[in-house]
């Protein structure tokens, strides 16, 4: 297991490595790994000759201070992690200069729209911070395939438009959402959470799964009721949003059309801390 920090070893090792038609696979993440992070890790091994993962808590793409401070690094039990699964992967750990050479701003993106729809109204900036992160890795890592969960099924959307915009050579792979038992998508911000808000929190996939189901004969606007409605018992967790869209553009859905696939999307807090999910509704 390699651990870089520094950009400059990391591609002149990846330049030393690679022979013609060898194929990089990377992984993105902030840390704090759990299974669903180790499933898009696995999946590279599988398909490429070598893996890099990222771990880096992105400053530019938090648009809330308390949320950047308290996000959870665990640099050493990702190390394990990573080392359990194959000792062959390149782990690039980064400091903030490695990444911003002493300009930690974003830089200002035109997502076509995807941006202002949900996380984008809710979180400023968010997507342009993510749009910067996501590039300046691409460049140093220059991979074939890199993964990214549907979890963050947005942000997906936005790296597609980043790759097809900026004309970056790289497929998109597209990874499911692991959760736990209880339905609960793993988080790494769920570590901040006690073990019976975890329990609380397995009615975000429960309500979900509800609104899948509704949403075959009703409307989109009674699914959202049903939606607010059902989460109004349940004080202890306060929904931010809740937002069925076509899954291309990202637009809110008023009258279902046939031909389009739809999405439904949700944030919620419990307890100060901030999860998302979502599930297709096809
Ligand atoms: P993060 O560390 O939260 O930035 O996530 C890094 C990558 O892992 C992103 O592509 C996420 O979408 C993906 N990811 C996060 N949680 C899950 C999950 N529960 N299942 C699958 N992929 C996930």
């Amino acid at each position: 297991m390699l651990l870089f920090n520094n950009k400059v070893q990391l591609t002149k090792h990846l330049q030393s490595i690679s022979v013609s038609n060898s194929s990089i696979g990377f992984v993105p993440t902030m840390g704090a790994l759990h299974l669903g992070h180790l499933s898009l890790l696995e999946k590279s091994i599988q398909n490429n000759n070598h893996t890099v993962i990222s771990i880096f808590v992105n400053p530019t793409q938090f648009n809330n201070p308390e949320d950047l401070e308290k996000y959870p690094r665990t640099l050493e039990s990702d190390i394990q992690k990573i080392k359990s699964i194959s000792d062959a992967i390149l782990i690039y750990a980064p400091t903030v200069e490695d990444i911003y050479e002493g300009n930690t701003a974003s830089q200002s993106f035109d997502f076509e729209g995807l941006e202002h729809q949900m996380e984008g109204k809710f979180r400023a900036g968010h997507f342009d911070g993510v749009g910067t992160v996501v590039k300046r890795l691409f460049e140093i890592v220059n991979p074939t395939n890199a993964y990214f969960g549907e979890k963050d099924f947005q942000q997906l959307q936005i790296i597609k438009k980043l790759v097809e915009k900026e004309k970056i050579s790289v497929n998109v792979i597209e990874c499911p959402i692991y959760r736990e038992a209880n339905g609960l998508a793993m988080s790494s911000r769920n570590e901040r959470l006690t073990a019976i808000e975890k329990e609380n929190a397995a009615v975000i996939y429960k309500i979900l799964t509800q609104a899948k189901k509704l949403f075959l004969t009703e409307t989109c606007a009674s699914v959202k009721d049903f939606v607010t409605e059902e989460f109004n018992k349940h004080p202890e967790i306060e929904l931010e949003y809740f937002e069925i869209a076509e899954e291309e553009t990202l637009i809110s859905c008023d009258s279902k059309e046939l031909n389009k696939n739809y999405r439904a999307f949700i944030a919620v807090f419990v307890n100060k801390i901030r999860l998302i999910d979502t599930i297709s509704l096809k």
